[in-house]
């Protein structure tokens, strides 16, 4: 289904982002409910062209755990996507409204975000922004991979903002080194990285990398993931939950495990047979 820009009414903000502003909106003919993320600042054609192309191949990806996206806009300069609307926020929200998010919820977030990474890898996408606040959840209980490739082209072309900085948070240590990334990886498994970094973050309750005074810039950020020891699991957590973190956190990118590889690890079979409800999860939040 194609929708187009001139059909859809706004109805309230739902964030803002370092890149731009989501709304929800809705599709006045069929009363159908969306997201409308519209790219703020007016960037020079080659970064719109790159967005567009980027944007265009999640366009065409199918999965249940990727957010799908029904038209890609370019106004006079400003970029707009239509996106599926997730009514039960993003992983981010849900952490800040419960502090720390108990394992078995992360098992389960867990095998529906490695679903979708396994779709985009076998398909030879890498999502290079995986982070909380771009893992969405809905009130069917569904979990999807939300913001492909856009922040990443703006990161590039704004390396000097702060907003690059939240962006660099989640990377992995080979991608902090230009030359070494992007020839011997894939880059699949940088995501595997993000992804692990994010599950550690929502058991601990607070960014792994850094120590509770420290600054979030770029130089700390570096020296943190690149030199330091890669961070490890809350002592209390399961042996099936601290196995499956380092299968994610291993600094060597070959040493990593595939989205394949850990859809099939211990820590999602001890809870396959628990109630993988997430709604009580979304009960606190007022959305
Ligand atoms: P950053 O710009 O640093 O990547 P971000 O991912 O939070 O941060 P946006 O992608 O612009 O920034 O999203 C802003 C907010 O809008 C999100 O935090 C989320 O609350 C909301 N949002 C984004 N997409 C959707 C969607 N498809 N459905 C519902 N809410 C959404
Ligand atoms: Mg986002």
């Amino acid at each position: 289904e194609e929708v187009t820009l001139e059909d859809l009414q706004k109805i309230s903000t739902l964030g803002c982002g370092s890149s731009g502003k989501v709304y929800k909106v809705k599709h006045v003919k069929t009363g159908k409910i969306y997201a409308l993320k519209i790219i703020q600042e007016k960037h020079e054609l080659a970064v719109r062209k790159q967005i567009m192309r980027e944007m265009e191949i999640l366009r065409r990806a199918n999965s249940p755990h990727i957010v799908q996206c029904y038209g890609i806009f370019d106004r006079g300069g400003e970029i707009s996507f239509v996106l599926e609307y997730m009514d039960g926020g993003t992983l981010a929200q849900v952490l800040q409204a419960h502090k720390k998010i108990p394992e078995h919820y992360l098992a389960e977030v867990a095998r529906q975000v490695l679903k979708g990474l396994l779709y985009l890898h076998q398909n030879k996408i890498v999502h290079r922004d995986i982070k909380p606040s771009n893992l969405l959840i809905n009130k069917r209980r569904e979990v999807k991979i939300a913001d492909f490739g856009v922040s990443t082209v703006l990161a590039h072309t704004l390396a000097q903002c702060n907003s690059f900085v939240g962006t660099c948070a989640y990377m992995s240590p080979e991608r902090f080194d230009p030359d070494g990334y992007g020839g011997k990886y894939d880059g699949c498994s940088a995501d595997i990285w993000s992804l692990g970094l994010s599950l550690l973050e929502c058991a601990l309750g607070r960014f792994p990398c850094l120590s509770p005074g420290q600054r979030p810039d770029w130089p700390t950020l570096m020296v943190a993931i690149c030199l330091g020891d890669p961070p490890s699991p809350p002592p209390d957590a399961s042996p099936e939950f601290q196995s499956f973190i380092r299968c994610c956190l291993q600094k060597d990118a070959l040493l990593r495990h595939t989205a394949h590889g850990l859809l099939l690890h211990p820590f999602l079979k001890k809870y396959e047979q628990r109630s993988c409800d997430l709604s009580p999860l979304l009960q606190s939040l007022h959305l």
